[in-house]
């Protein structure tokens, strides 16, 4: 099955998600789809679609389903059949999840498995302090303490900050995840798809849970 699988990964912001997506998309030779990084790339060239995503964003809300549903079905459908992805960061809320469902079983490619990164809340509130992401190829890293951090270690780019992992921001980001977003985990876990993944561990850890799951 390895190059074929269709995953969508789900976890607070905080979770690891990002890093575990780089992870199982060399794994497996997949296709990483991230709505949040599509949407930030957008916002750095200025598009109508960053534009309008931005206010929601900076906010650490959703950006609203008209804004994404079409533009990340387009992103999904335009892989090519024999090819595998993982999707990260959508769908979203149940309304992305029914457009998803509908429009991938309409081409007989439903997803295999949904992976659930669990991290509890005083966890993510400790991490998200301290993360950065690389400007130049977008991997997440941890850095606590007061110190600049280091460069990327993956590519040597400057590492920053984003809006949304301020305080205010990453409080409202966790709540939009649990009043929108963990209604799709319930979604899934109906149709038998879910895996549950405790997610507090090193990242070689959850990544290893991840692959016996697989
Ligand atoms: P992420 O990097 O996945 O945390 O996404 C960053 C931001 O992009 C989120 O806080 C939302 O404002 C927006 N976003 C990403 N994916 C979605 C989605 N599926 N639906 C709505 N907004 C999204």
């Amino acid at each position: 099955m390895p190059g074929r699988l269709r995953l969508a990964l789900f976890g607070p912001p905080g979770a690891g998600k990002g890093t575990q997506a780089q992870l199982l998309t060399d794994r497996y030779d997949l296709a990483h789809v991230s709505s949040g990084d599509i949407f930030r790339h957008n916002l750095r060239q200025g598009t109508p679609l960053g534009l309008r995503a931005k206010k929601y964003m900076d906010r650490g809300e959703l950006v609203p389903d008209e804004v994404v549903i079409d533009i990340m079905l387009s992103k999904v459908m335009s892989i090519h059949a024999d090819d595998g992805f993982i999707l990260d960061g959508f769908p979203r809320n149940t309304r992305q999840a029914e457009e998803l469902e509908a429009a991938l079983t309409a081409r007989a490619r439903n997803i295999d498995k949904v992976l659930h990164i669990d991290v509890c809340e005083e966890e993510l509130a400790r991490r998200l302090g301290g993360r950065f992401v690389c400007r130049d190829c977008q991997a997440p890293f941890t850095h606590q303490g007061d110190g600049p951090p280091p460069a990327c270690q993956r590519c040597q780019g400057d590492l920053y900050q984003r809006d949304d992992d301020r305080p205010e921001a990453v409080q409202r980001r966790i709540g939009v995840y649990r009043d929108e977003t963990m209604p799709v985990l319930a979604f899934y876990r109906d149709r038998g798809l879910l895996a549950d993944i405790p997610g507090k561990d090193s990242v070689d850890k959850v990544f290893k849970r991840i692959v016996e799951t697989l």
